[in-house]
């Protein structure tokens, strides 16, 4: 028995809450928590969340990403969460989502603006390319951490957050989700021809009660 059962256990929890909203794109997206000042649990590599055990959930050192528990390969974004979590001391989660809309942001190379006051802070920052689960990916990632900001945009990818806990990146998922959304809606006024499936997506996040 772990002594990590309890927090391995919220990380599928949140997975399956992530999953069911549609932001992992199947098997896409992966999720970190802090455990300790060394260590965090990390979703497997390509992972079926509904098939999914808490005991799957991987530890891994902060510092080396080293295996400490776990039988499956570790999701391969596993150095973008760590830069996450050694730079921002404060987050004791990291989300990377393939959500639909901010990664439809992602493709037309736009920060997301996010509301003032947002703990996030003032937008979703653009990371230029680099290719998914790479040395480059997270280099280009961390490069770029600023202080006062908790969420970037991978290009042409999706979304990596950093969030308190796991229910305060859970929200800020959503939350980035409807700022995406509402960048979207404000270019298709002015470009009607888009394909209405995309706008279909952005009126549902656009929905009072998702709000978050
Ligand atoms: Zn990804």
């Amino acid at each position: 028995m772990s002594r990590f059962s309890v927090q391995k256990q919220q990380v599928l929890d949140a997975c399956l809450t992530l999953a069911d909203r549609g932001y992992l794109a199947g098997i896409g997206g992966n999720l970190a928590l802090r455990l300790d000042a060394d260590h965090f649990a990390v979703t497997p590599s390509a992972a079926d969340y509904y098939a999914m055990k808490a005991e799957d959930i991987c530890v891994l050192r902060l510092a080396d990403l080293e295996k400490i528990e776990g039988e499956l390969k570790p999701s391969v974004e596993s150095g973008l969460h760590a830069a996450m979590l050694r730079f921002h001391r404060s987050a004791g989660a990291s989300v990377h989502t393939h959500q639909p809309l901010a990664s439809a942001v992602a493709l037309i190379r736009r920060d997301i603006l996010l509301p003032a006051g947002d703990k996030l802070g003032g937008k979703v920052a653009l990371i230029p390319y680099a290719p998914s689960g790479t040395g480059l990916l997270v280099r280009a990632l961390a490069k770029r951490l600023k202080p006062d900001l908790f969420a970037y945009l991978l290009r042409n990818h999706g979304v990596i957050c950093g969030a308190a806990s796991l229910e305060a990146a859970v929200a800020a998922v959503s939350r980035i989700e409807q700022a995406a959304a509402r960048l979207l809606e404000s270019l298709i006024d002015r470009q009607p021809s888009l394909p209405s499936p995309l706008a279909a997506l952005i009126g549902a996040a656009l929905q009072p009660e998702k709000t978050l």
